[in-house]
């Protein structure tokens, strides 16, 4: 007989073609397809990710799982059901969702992603964390995206599992994306076991380049090599491939990420105006401050150089000030 954790996998197993099936292949899953069809998902994509439905009913994954004589309890505790509040019932937990499944790092699933397909809130219903799943020790995607991180030697991170489908569909396989949380430090060990550098690729907007900076650092400490992506403003990695095709998006935005540093001077630049000596002094004291944080002398070096030659100062006195910078950050 299967413990209670076996039994929540296997119950997931089963939503998840409940799911593929009705998306698929069933009158239920009309508005799912015409979601899909908009937003431009292929056959491929669809059936790679097991990308499902789930109906617009209370009852649909509740009355198979009853009917297999799964313990309902056990799935309201596995986050596939709720009950009622007046405890004479069960209900579905996923309704009218387009449906991801979730996979541990061997590919078994053991937990979804639900994106509404009108305007109901939340946009996007994940599951709680569970005794199967723990949303802080899951990266979207690694089961399938190990032979070619491996490969590669490197890894693209994301922050919606959207965006690691929308990659693949451009022929990028080594992406994983977190489950709409920061990065963890068990997320940033994993990938670490699995490839050095690392591309972060996150939504370019404010929230986005503000996770961006907390991942490095997390990443940093992990050991990772980083490397950070950097889209026109407002698009996400999804939105880009859509609008301007895989070839830009491999070129021009992986192919262009930058280093931590450069990033975070382009961040540092935003809104000066460097025509300004003022604003331009604010900026080169910043920049100097963040150059003062690395390790590696001839890192500090290079982007000393990219300075001086820029702005027209002298190696000199921006090593002069750097070295002030130092003894006080000590
Ligand atoms: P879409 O393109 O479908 O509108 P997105 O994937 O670009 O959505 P974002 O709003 O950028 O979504 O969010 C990034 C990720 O954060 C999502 O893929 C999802 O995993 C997670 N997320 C977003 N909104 C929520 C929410 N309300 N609750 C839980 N997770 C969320
Ligand atoms: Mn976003
Ligand atoms: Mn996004
Ligand atoms: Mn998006």
């Amino acid at each position: 007989v299967d413990g209670p954790h076996e039994t929540m996998r296997t119950a997931h197993e089963l939503a998840a073609k409940l799911y593929y099936h009705v998306l698929t292949l069933t009158e239920q899953g009309a508005d799912g397809r015409e979601y899909v069809k908009e937003r431009g998902f292929t056959r491929e994509q669809i059936e790679q990710f097991q990308i499902g439905f789930a109906p617009d009913r209370w009852d649909s994954l509740t009355t198979i799982l009853d009917k297999r004589e799964y313990s309902l309890d056990l799935m309201v505790e596995a986050g596939l059901l709720g009950e009622r509040e007046s405890k004479d019932g069960y209900f579905d937990r996923f309704r009218n969702r387009l449906m991801f499944p979730i996979w541990d790092g061997q590919g078994k699933v053991i937990a979804f992603g639900g994106r509404t397909v009108s305007d109901e809130k939340p946009k996007y219903l994940n599951s709680a964390d569970t005794p199967i799943f723990h949303k802080g020790q899951t990266l979207y995607g690694i089961h399938l995206a190990r032979p070619s991180i491996r490969k590669e030697g490197s890894v693209i991170l994301f922050e919606g599992y959207v965006d690691v489908i929308a990659a693949w569909g451009a022929g990028l396989t080594n992406t994983v994306a977190t489950l709409g949380t920061a990065l963890t430090e068990e997320q940033g060990r994993i990938i670490r076991r699995n490839a050095e550098t690392v591309t972060i690729c996150y939504d370019s907007d404010n929230a986005g380049i503000n996770a961006a900076f907390k991942s490095a650092s997390i990443l940093k400490q992990a050991g990772c090599i980083i490397k950070i992506a950097d889209m026109p403003e407002g698009m996400d990695p999804d939105d880009y491939i859509r609008t301007y095709g895989a070839e830009r998006f491999k070129s021009d935005v992986i192919g262009a990420s930058m280093t931590f540093m450069s990033f975070k001077m382009r961040y540092l630049r935003r809104g000066k105006n460097l025509a300004n000596e003022a604003e331009r002094m604010r900026y080169i004291e910043e920049v100097l401050s963040e150059i003062s944080t690395l390790t590696r002398a001839v890192e500090r070096d290079h982007y000393l150089r990219q300075i001086a030659e820029e702005f027209s100062l002298s190696l000199e006195a921006l090593k002069q000030e750097l070295q002030q910078n130092i003894r006080s950050n000590k």
